[in-house]
């Protein structure tokens, strides 16, 4: 399978604070990869510049061979390549269900309308939500409103979806329905990245886990030898303290 997503030697600074070390990773078309990591380890930051949600400091990140950081990039193009699911949902309040899932293929991708609605009523039938279409955000549970965000970033047709900390803000007894959505946009080949602490969602869809501590990646396995047989001593203990 053709690479979709190649970091190349990524640093990020936030001032004098180098928060990303040089951060190299490929990530193959249909392929699940989850990072965990100490909080504070640059997890976020390094979803965040594969989004140009940060500006980097140096590096280069390429989805489906195209240059995000390239001088002449368009930013609303980068946003249809790499779809992003927040730990807050960051739903629009005052608007519908259906309503936050067609604004972005209406406004930025110029999609008619109606067709939008089609393409909006058929995601939420997707994320198990036939029904909601004309709720408001607020009549929804957590899990419900994860599983609109989701929605919404399908809705742009993304290449590639990126998540952090998707099931982080949610009650315990909601984190399973929002999962059951992502393993299945995995099983139909959807290619993802997703920051998790969530271990046995992790064993169970991953093609590889990777580990980020101090702003650089340092393990990378595929989950059964990842968990079984971590060799860096800081994950070990990482694994010991979440497990
Ligand atoms: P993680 O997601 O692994 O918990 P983050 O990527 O959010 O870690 O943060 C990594 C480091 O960068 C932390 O020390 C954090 O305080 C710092 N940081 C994150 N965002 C900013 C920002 N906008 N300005 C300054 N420092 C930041
Ligand atoms: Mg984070």
């Amino acid at each position: 399978m053709k690479p979709m997503i190649e970091i190349k030697d990524l640093h990020k600074s936030y001032g004098n604070v180098e928060v990303l070390k040089g951060i190299d990773l490929t990530v193959r078309q249909g392929e699940v990869v989850v990072i965990i990591g100490p909080s504070g380890s640059g997890k976020s930051t390094a979803l965040r510049c594969i989004n140009r949600l940060e500006e980097i400091s140096s590096g280069c990140i390429k989805v489906d061979g195209f240059d995000l950081y390239a001088e002449d990039t368009d930013i609303n193009y980068v946003r249809t390549e790499a779809g992003m699911v927040f730990q807050q949902f960051n739903l629009f309040p005052h608007l519908s269900v259906l309503q936050n899932v067609t604004i972005g293929p209406v406004k930025v991708r110029k999609m008619p309308r109606q067709e939008a609605e089609i393409l909006g009523q058929k995601l939420l039938e997707k994320v198990g939500l036939p029904d909601k279409a004309h709720a408001y955000p607020e009549q929804l549970s957590g899990g419900q409103k994860q599983r609109v965000a989701i929605a919404r970033s399908l809705a742009m047709q993304p290449k590639v979806i990126l998540f952090d900390e998707p099931t982080s803000a949610l009650d315990p007894e909601l984190v399973g329905e929002v999962l059951d959505v992502m393993k299945r946009l995995a099983a139909e080949g959807m290619t993802m990245v997703v920051v998790t602490h969530e271990m046995a969602f992790a064993k169970e869809v991953a093609d590889r886990v990777i580990f980020i501590d101090q702003g650089r990646i340092q393990e990378e396995n595929i989950p059964s030898e990842f968990f079984d047989n971590p060799s860096n001593p800081r994950l070990r203990e990482f694994l010991g303290k979440v497990a």
